[in-house]
């Protein structure tokens, strides 16, 4: 039998959760959220709450099979890319950096063709989803909390690059979601009460949770979408290998950037020719769904600390960053580096610190697609990072920058052995937390208790030697060379089902999430971003969720 709703939404993760808890408000909508992960329910778990990103080490909440090349060509590269598959989404499994990009980033989308997306017209949605008190309980409160972090002489890292960025001349930006000129901050994080506040915790709380006319169904993938006569008319689904079909006449795609145009693709939405390769009927020709792929790239670059006390596992990973403008293209803000005061959650990863230098406004843009019809099998992701000259003249630039403030003498004081951060097997295999992995750290940290130095040598192997080209002047094929085999992904990733104006070859979307052609069929997650902002991705895709949400109430 086929169960009827007014709106179904696919996904619950930062968008879905808040665009399910909006649509239920109105008593009368009967509404569908759909997820193809576990439900942890409104209060989570510890390791979800956990203020180091615990949850990000847990293979079980994420996505499994999903993998994505980096560069193409000769010198390709292939690496896993982390999702979260849970309610929560990728919200819970995050590292919880709280930040909203800079007013070129929407100002420059509303230039493109998203009328209505300038920073004056996005800013109210950000102070709206920002406003609830980091030091009560978020549950269920319609708005996720921003802490700003403490101060701690534990934060060796950051404390001395801070101390050698303003040394050089950077100011101290108090708040770098309002203030955005150059210079160094502490970057805020999603908490409350000191643990991760997830769009889970503060949209589907336990109040809401208890709407008669919202149904929360996990652990039930969507496999397409149905559409007749140009009309959505529901979904169709799978769960623990069972069939169902679910009507409606409203379908809000949250699936994230990857899987939203892969849910189209399937449903025959996307480039006809490449549908019709495939035997898919197409439904509606949109060529640019799966195009524009954007993400950020980053070098991470280690130091070893001095010492034998790291960084307490209580405390949020990332602390310390600079904004800076290469001054390459007329672009500002373009370069990030931002501080990991502990490279990894185990024992040995407590002693090494990350600078990651990030290019922050990619020129490079790639695409997901499909293998094939069936929707058993991954779609193929291509970043095709780099692949713009700009790109690798910036990114280097940020490269020379970041060195030099790591060879500076405060930092040189509290670390030794500057390098590239490059895992071999061994730190692979303890990057997620499982019981053999939690044993070795156990006996890591007992070992080298009783024989400091002991994991001396294990830090020597995660940070190698820079490479030549990157340390100094050296022609541009060798440092894109050098930065091709060394970059690794950020989880930025937006932008596969762009909104702009109809006319625009490869608007997927109108500004309001509509899908061109499709009548019923609305898009608010990370895929509806047309450029990545130069932040971090949670709060401008919980921002957009918010507006789309309360463009179609106020319709
Ligand atoms: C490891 C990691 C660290 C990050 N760190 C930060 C950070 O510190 N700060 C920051 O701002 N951003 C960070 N991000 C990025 C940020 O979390 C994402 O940009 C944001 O969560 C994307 O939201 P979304 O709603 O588009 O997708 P998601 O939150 O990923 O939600 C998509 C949901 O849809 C579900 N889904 C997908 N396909 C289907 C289907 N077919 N049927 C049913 N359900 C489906 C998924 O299981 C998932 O729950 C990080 C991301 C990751 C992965």
């Amino acid at each position: 039998m086929e169960k009827s709703y007014d709106a179904i939404v696919i996904g619950a993760g930062s968008a879905g959760c808040i665009v399910a808890r909006r649509l239920s408000e109105d008593g009368q909508c009967r509404v569908l959220l759909l997820e193809a992960g576990r439900d942890p329910g409104p209060l989570e778990t510890p390791a979800i709450r956990h203020p180091y990103p615990l949850s990000a080490y847990d293979a079980a909440l994420q996505w499994p099979g999903l993998t994505g090349q980096i560069v193409g060509g000769a010198d390709r590269r292939m690496a896993r890319v982390p999702q979260g598959r849970l309610v929560g989404g990728s919200s819970s499994i995050n590292a919880m950096v709280a930040m909203r990009g800079i007013a070129a980033d929407f100002d420059e989308w509303c230039e493109a063709g998203a009328q209505g997306w300038s920073w004056r017209d996005v800013e109210p949605y950000f102070r709206r989803l920002e406003s609830a008190d980091p030091h009560r309980d978020c549950d269920d409160a319609a708005a996720i909390a921003i802490a700003r972090q403490a101060a701690s002489p534990h934060r060796r890292l950051s404390n001395a690059l801070l101390h050698t960025w303003e040394d050089a001349g950077y100011p101290r930006i108090a708040d770098p979601n309002t203030d955005f000129r150059d210079g160094c901050f502490v970057q805020p994080v999603s908490t409350d009460r000191g643990g991760r506040c997830s769009a889970n915790r503060a949209y589907l709380g336990t109040a809401t949770r208890a709407r008669a006319n919202l149904d929360i169904l996990a652990d039930t993938r969507c496999l397409r979408l149905r559409i007749a006569q140009g009309r959505v008319c529901g979904v169709e689904t799978e769960s623990a290998g069972t069939p169902r079909v679910f009507l409606a006449p409203r379908v809000f795609l949250c699936a994230g950037a990857l899987q939203t145009p892969t849910l189209l693709l399937r449903s025959g939405i996307g480039d006809a020719a490449a549908l019709e390769a495939l035997g898919i009927r197409t439904v509606a020709d949109l060529p640019g769904v799966g195009r524009n792929l954007q993400n950020h790239c980053a070098l991470p670059l280690g130091i070893i600390l001095k010492g034998r006390k790291g960084l307490p596992p209580g405390l949020p990973t990332a602390h310390a960053a600079l904004r800076l403008s290469s001054g390459a293209h007329r672009s500002s803000g373009d370069v990030y580096l931002s501080v990991w005061d502990r490279a990894a959650w185990h024992a040995a990863g407590s002693h090494v610190g990350v600078l990651n230098v990030v290019l922050h406004r990619p020129a490079s843009s790639g695409s997901v697609t499909l293998r094939s019809g069936d929707s058993r099998i991954a779609p193929a992701i291509d970043f095709n990072m780099l692949d713009h000259r700009s790109d690798i003249e910036r990114l280097s630039m940020g490269v020379r920058a970041a060195m030099e403030f790591l060879e500076s003498p405060r930092v040189r004081a509290i670390g030794r052995g500057t390098g590239l951060v490059k895992l071999g097997k061994a730190a692979a295999w303890m990057g997620f937390r499982t019981s053999a992995t939690r044993l070795a750290s156990r006996a890591m940290t007992a070992a080298s208790g009783l024989w400091p130095g002991l994991l001396s040598p294990l830090y020597a192997l995660a940070v190698k030697p820079l490479p030549d080209p990157l340390l100094g002047p050296a022609d541009l094929q060798a440092m894109q060379a050098a930065l091709r085999a060394s970059i690794v992904l950020q989880y930025h990733q937006v932008g596969t089902c762009a909104m702009g104006p109809a006319a625009s070859r490869l608007s997927v979307a109108s500004p309001d999430g509509q899908v061109h052609g499709v009548a019923g069929l609305t898009i608010a997650d990370a895929s509806l971003l047309p450029a990545v902002p130069r932040a971090n991705t949670n709060l401008p895709v919980m921002m957009a969720a918010e507006k789309i949400s309360a463009m179609f109430l106020n319709r």
